[in-house]
């Protein structure tokens, strides 16, 4: 398909948008992987504590798309972190999913108060060498987690999947991602909906011919970003794959930037977040 991937440091390649199962139910997830695969999606992001690994396994299998085909991300949760654990996790994992291996392998949290992010990055190496995880990459990490994973093991991840939407675009974990050749992903990237009704984001949209969804979503392409937009809906997991016969201009990333003043957090802070 001609859907845009981006390259890893690793030499595999991401396709550039996947559709996000977070708060969906293992039957709920069926379904809407299976809408996702059917309307084009060579992507999904999952996670072990979204609790739909299963469900998500059962979607690819119902679509009839080779698993070659298809790129797979799940995520180590935080209780399961340390060298030991992490490879225990990642074979449940795996069992869930019902697959052998993992397109990518994410650390979901640095929970820097547990301090087992370097012993379970040590597990992540050992699993990519055994080909079981594919690529390995983290979510949440602060320049100066990632800079720590490199410092004491050498390997860096290939991407880092962190909150990021247009009134939050986080800059400087950008730079720094882009100084190490870490792929940027943003999650919650339609702001988990709250950015749908913003008459800023209205404008750009009306000027495409394009729903603000779509108009978001090109927002990430166009910023050299991976993007996962989550809807369990067949109707909205169609539009907002509908987003590469079009593009944003410069005026229009202006028009986005208006929105960098509000920009806050939706979702806890990974330096302090409890859990
Ligand atoms: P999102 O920004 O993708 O927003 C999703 C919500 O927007 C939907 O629930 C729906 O209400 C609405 N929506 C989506 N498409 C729409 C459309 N076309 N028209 C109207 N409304 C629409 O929010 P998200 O689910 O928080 O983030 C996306 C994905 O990112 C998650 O599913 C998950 O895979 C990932 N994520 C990861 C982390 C992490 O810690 N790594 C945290 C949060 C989310």
């Amino acid at each position: 398909s001609d859907q845009p991937t981006i390259l890893f440091h690793d030499g595999n390649s991401i396709p550039q948008v996947g559709l996000g199962v977070w708060q969906t139910p293992n039957d709920t997830a069926v379904t809407a992987v299976k809408a996702a695969l059917d309307a084009g999606y060579r992507h999904i992001d999952t996670a072990a504590i979204y609790e739909n690994e299963a469900g998500v396994g059962e979607g690819i299998r119902a679509s009839g798309i080779a698993r070659s085909e298809i790129f797979l991300t799940t995520k180590l949760w935080n209780s399961d972190q340390g060298y030991d654990a992490t490879l225990k996790a990642f074979d449940a994992s795996l069992k869930r999913l019902g697959t052998d291996y993992v397109d990518l392998y994410l650390i979901h949290w640095p929970a820097p108060k547990r301090d087992q992010y370097v012993d379970s990055w040590k597990a992540f190496i050992q699993l990519q060498k055994e080909g079981r995880a594919r690529s390995i990459g983290v979510s949440n990490f602060y320049p100066e987690h990632l800079q720590r994973l490199i410092d004491e093991t050498g390997i860096t991840p290939v991407i880092n999947q962190i909150e990021l939407h247009p009134d939050f675009p986080q800059k400087e974990a950008r730079a720094y991602h882009d100084k190490h050749r870490i792929v940027t992903q943003s999650w919650s990237p339609l702001g988990q909906g709250t950015l749908l009704e913003n008459p800023v984001v209205a404008k750009v949209a009306a000027k495409h011919g394009r729903t603000p969804a779509q108009a978001i979503t090109r927002w990430h392409i166009d910023n050299g970003l991976v993007v996962i937009p989550k809807s369990v809906t067949p109707s909205r997991i169609v539009e907002n794959f509908k987003v590469f016969d079009f593009k944003l201009d410069d005026e229009d990333m202006a028009t986005f930037a208006s929105l960098e003043k509000d920009g806050k957090r939706i979702g806890p802070d990974p330096m302090t977040a409890t859990f």
